[in-house]
């Protein structure tokens, strides 16, 4: 592991400064992925700007009856809030269905959406990837591809993104804040993430050197009665092969509102959109909910070995769908 430097502060100005005025400087949260990676040789910044100190972990709530989640706010923490449980209950579930206490208790909200794949291409430094040496390849697309992406992935790169608590984020219209030298800055989660293009090491569409601050949740009426599964290769301590955040507002019959996204299918979370305008004014019938899944996974593309997983997310959405139905009462039919 390459020598760094390190510092802690309290303050976010100085934190900015320390980053941008260091070359290969960076911000050090949790650790639980960039020390990691760094021990891989995959980072290797040379110097950790640590941001604990910073008071940017509380939870509070936003005008509008939403939630402000600070950047620093363990994983653990917002999981267990009476507040994100109650409102926002496929986000507790999502946090609680990823890693283990002793990790959830040290990763934070902003290193979780910042947390790199985990295809094991980009963490061995004896291949070839273009996500970690733009240009030098993609091994994964004839190679081992079983668990990476069926929809938005290109040539140049098939991985997915591993966060969990980024699904029903991007589901609840989340928005990312941050804090840059040349003053504040807020992006809608559903642009945060860059489509991979030619360039999959270009990541996110946080400007360099900022801070993350905060992800605001707005309120949902529909996230009350929300729902998170994870299919995973075993029972615990496994990134999704495929996952589904889904939530549901349906009164006298008619779908007035629901929210779908995917994990394990794309370089980021998928906000299922087509599925959920095939779904929108309409009854919430079985043969509804599976053309709704339907079109969504129409653009899909499998590698050799990653077809499972158009079936395994077909079957994922027709399932939550059907159960957060009976939940609220409003079963399926037909
Ligand atoms: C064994 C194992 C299993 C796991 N399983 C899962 C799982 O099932 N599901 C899941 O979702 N995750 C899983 N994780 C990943 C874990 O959730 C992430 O490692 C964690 O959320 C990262 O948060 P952190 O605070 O430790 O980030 P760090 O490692 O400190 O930072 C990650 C990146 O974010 C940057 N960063 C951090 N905070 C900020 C900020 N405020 N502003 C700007 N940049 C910032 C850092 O510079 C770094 O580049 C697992 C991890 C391990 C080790
Ligand atoms: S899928 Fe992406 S991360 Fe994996 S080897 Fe290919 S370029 Fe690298």
């Amino acid at each position: 592991m390459r020598e760094f430097a390190y510092r802690r502060t309290s303050r976010i100005d100085e934190a900015l400064h320390l980053v941008a005025r260091h070359e290969g400087a960076r911000f050090l949260a949790g650790g639980t992925n960039l020390v990691d990676l760094m021990k891989a040789g995959v980072e290797s910044p040379a110097r950790l700007v640590d941001i604990r100190s910073l008071t940017l972990d509380e939870i509070g709530e936003t005008p509008d009856g939403g939630l402000v989640l600070g950047a620093t706010a363990t994983n653990s923490a917002v999981a267990a809030d009476p507040r994100v449980r109650g409102r926002y209950p496929a986000l507790s579930q999502a946090i609680l269905l990823g890693a283990s206490g002793q990790l959830r208790n040290m990763a934070t909200v902003g290193g979780n959406l910042l947390q790199r794949t985990r295809c094991a291409y980009f963490t061995d430094t004896s291949e070839p990837c273009n996500r970690r040496v733009p240009g030098s390849g993609c091994p994964a697309i004839d190679g081992a591809h079983h668990n990476h992406a069926i929809l938005g992935w290109t040539r140049h790169c098939v991985a997915t993104h591993p966060s969990d608590m980024a699904v029903p984020l991007i589901a609840f219209d989340a928005v990312v804040r941050y804090e840059a030298l040349d003053g504040p800055g807020a992006i809608p989660l559903s642009e945060f993430y860059l489509p991979v293009g030619d360039r999959p090491d270009r990541e996110t569409a946080l400007p360099d050197g900022a801070l993350i601050t905060a992800v605001t949740v707005p309120a949902v009426k529909a996230a009350g009665r929300s729902r998170y599964r994870k299919v995973r290769e075993r029972a615990s301590y496994a990134f999704a092969t495929v996952s589904v955040a889904a939530a549901l507002d349906v009164r006298d019959g008619v779908v007035q509102d629901v929210r779908l996204a995917l994990g394990g299918v794309a370089s980021r979370p998928w906000r299922a959109r087509l599925a959920e305008s095939a779904l929108r004014g309409g009854p919430l019938t079985a043969e509804r909910i599976s053309a709704a899944a339907d079109v969504e996974l129409a653009a899909a593309e499998p590698l050799r070995d990653n077809a499972y997983k158009v079936t395994l997310a077909r079957n994922l959405i027709e399932a939550v769908v059907t159960e957060l139905a009976a939940d609220t009462g409003e079963e399926s039919n037909g």
